[in-house]
């Protein structure tokens, strides 16, 4: 974690010289060295608490103001209102010199605002750069908390709040940096946007598919950043590697459902809705989509064989080779995790049934969520389904975000997977070394959902990228007591200032 990591070596190798000296040097000589060793530990004290070093107090207010703000805020779906939050953020952007005409506060009612902002650049060739972060957060019981979810608190060295992990830090974060670049009058070689969106989390006014289909010439890019992804990892405080999200998993839901004549339950015949669909959903736990890689796992796998230890990084190296070790397969599924990068997922999250308890069911029904490997369409896994339910009396049919149930899945869109350029990754792969010591960046396909499957659906070409660091044991998004390390907050900070000049600086 040295910010500093040429001169802290040479700190460590003087402080042992200096410890080690002859011990009849003279008193004279003895001052010097004591001197020399306190002068060393104050050098050493500015330097260790390394965000502070690199951010001035000027900023580090600002940016935890803006934090602190973000988190008081509440825009949760139920009561919340992402608007107060677009339009406390745009009064700053305003306040520290934007021109009205670029921010915007936009949405399709009065409580899911967008904040969209631009910086305009240079005027050079080059198409800008969209950055996304979402400002709603899941919802939060005072009751389930330690502290009040909705009052930023700052405690034994970690800021808490909800949407303190997920995800208003980079929201401040990404506030707090274009603030300072128009303080500093910097001028990009290309426009950057900025959008801060409503209802990632749920709802049903997200904000960046409703941007892409009423206001796509303000969010018209090149690519995008999505601050939603990405970071840095961290064991007990120390980075371990910073993640690229470079691909993602499509979501797709499915109805799965039985009819029957039903009857009287003091008859039962063999032809039962319920018996079907729990057939069916035995047969779909037992048939593990096949193992695939695409471009950006089997980069992951690459990377990551290199940080693990034992069997793993033997399974690793064991899965990339040409006729994969199905044994390496079998024992990395085990791992929630590397399963679900391998491997397509289907599973059962929900289902219903019956009418009655002394009545033959009519209905037997299951919800089956989908995550699909990049390079295959949901209606592929719709008649795959199909075929491993191997059972006429069964239908399965597409479920959309508004919950319309359709026969055939109507898009038939397919993620592609493709490493992120060098443009992305160089100048990260500096920053990281520069940051966090040299990690590796290891680029990775999210396996969840965020909102780039909006962008990737339009196709921008989307990178998940930040700056914070999480502990790996510390992930608490969404949960109880929402936490970040102040230190990985500034840290934060500072890499996306850091980041979004060398993206817009000619080298
Ligand atoms: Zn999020």
């Amino acid at each position: 974690m040295a910010r500093y990591p040429g001169l802290s070596r040479f700190l460590t190798e003087y402080t042992w010289k200096v410890q080690h000296m002859p011990p009849f040097a003279g008193t004279k000589s003895m001052k010097v060295r004591i001197r020399s060793f306190f002068a060393i530990l104050a050098l050493v004290a500015v330097l260790r608490p390394l965000p502070a070093a690199a951010l001035d107090e000027t900023t580090r207010r600002l940016a935890r103001d803006i934090f602190q703000q973000l988190i008081e805020i509440n825009t949760t779906d139920s009561v919340g209102s992402t608007t107060l939050a677009a339009e406390a953020m745009a009064k700053r952007l305003i306040d520290a010199g934007f021109a009205r005409e670029d921010v915007a506060v936009l949405g399709p009612n009065s409580r899911k605002g967008n904040l969209v902002v631009r910086l305009r650049g240079s005027g050079g060739p080059r198409k800008p750069i969209l950055i996304i972060g979402h400002l709603d957060v899941v919802e939060a019981r005072r009751e389930d908390w330690t502290t009040d979810p909705f009052q930023f608190a700052e405690k034994d060295g970690y800021f808490y709040g909800r949407g303190t992990q997920d995800m208003k830090a980079n929201d401040a974060i990404l506030i707090t940096t274009l603030i300072r670049f128009q303080r500093e009058n910097y001028r990009p070689d290309r426009d950057l946007i900025l959008a801060l969106t409503a209802d990632e989390e749920g709802g049903k006014s997200n904000g960046v598919d409703w941007l892409l289909k009423n206001h796509r010439d303000r969010i018209a890019a090149e690519f995008v950043l999505n601050a939603d992804s990405g970071g840095v990892t961290t064991v007990k405080g120390k980075a371990v590697n910073v993640d690229v999200e470079a691909s993602e998993k499509l979501y797709a839901d499915f109805q799965v459902s039985a009819t029957n004549p039903g009857g009287h339950s003091s008859l039962p015949v063999p032809d039962n809705a319920i018996y079907h669909i729990a057939a069916a959903l035995g047969r779909l736990e037992r048939t593990p989509f096949p193992f695939e890689l695409n471009a950006v796992t089997r980069s992951y796998f690459e990377r990551r064989a290199s940080l693990e230890a034992g069997q793993t990084a033997a399974d690793m190296k064991a899965i990339l080779r040409t006729s994969p070790d199905a044994g390496a397969v079998t024992r990395l599924s085990a791992h929630a995790r590397y399963n679900s990068m391998m491997h397509t997922t289907c599973v059962a999250t929900m289902m219903s049934a019956g009418h009655a308890p002394n009545a033959l069911p009519q209905l037997a029904k299951a919800n089956v969520n989908c995550r699909i490997l990049p390079g295959h369409s949901a209606e592929e896994i719709r008649q795959e389904l199909g075929r491993i339910f191997v059972d006429p009396k069964i239908a399965v049919r597409y479920v959309d975000d508004g919950g319309t149930v359709y026969d055939r899945t109507p898009e038939k869109k397919a993620f592609p997977s493709i490493l992120p350029p060098a443009e992305i990754l160089k100048p990260l792969a500096r920053i990281a070394d520069e940051m966090w010591n040299g990690v590796p960046v290891i680029p990775s396909m999210e396996t969840g959902a965020s909102d780039s499957i909006y962008t990737i659906a339009a196709g921008l070409p989307s990178y998940g990228i930040n700056g914070v660091a999480i502990d790996q044991d510390d992930i608490r998004a969404h949960g109880k007591d929402e936490r970040i390390r102040v230190s990985s907050y500034y840290d934060g900070v500072e890499f996306y200032y850091r980041y979004l000049k060398a993206l817009t600086s000619p080298q």
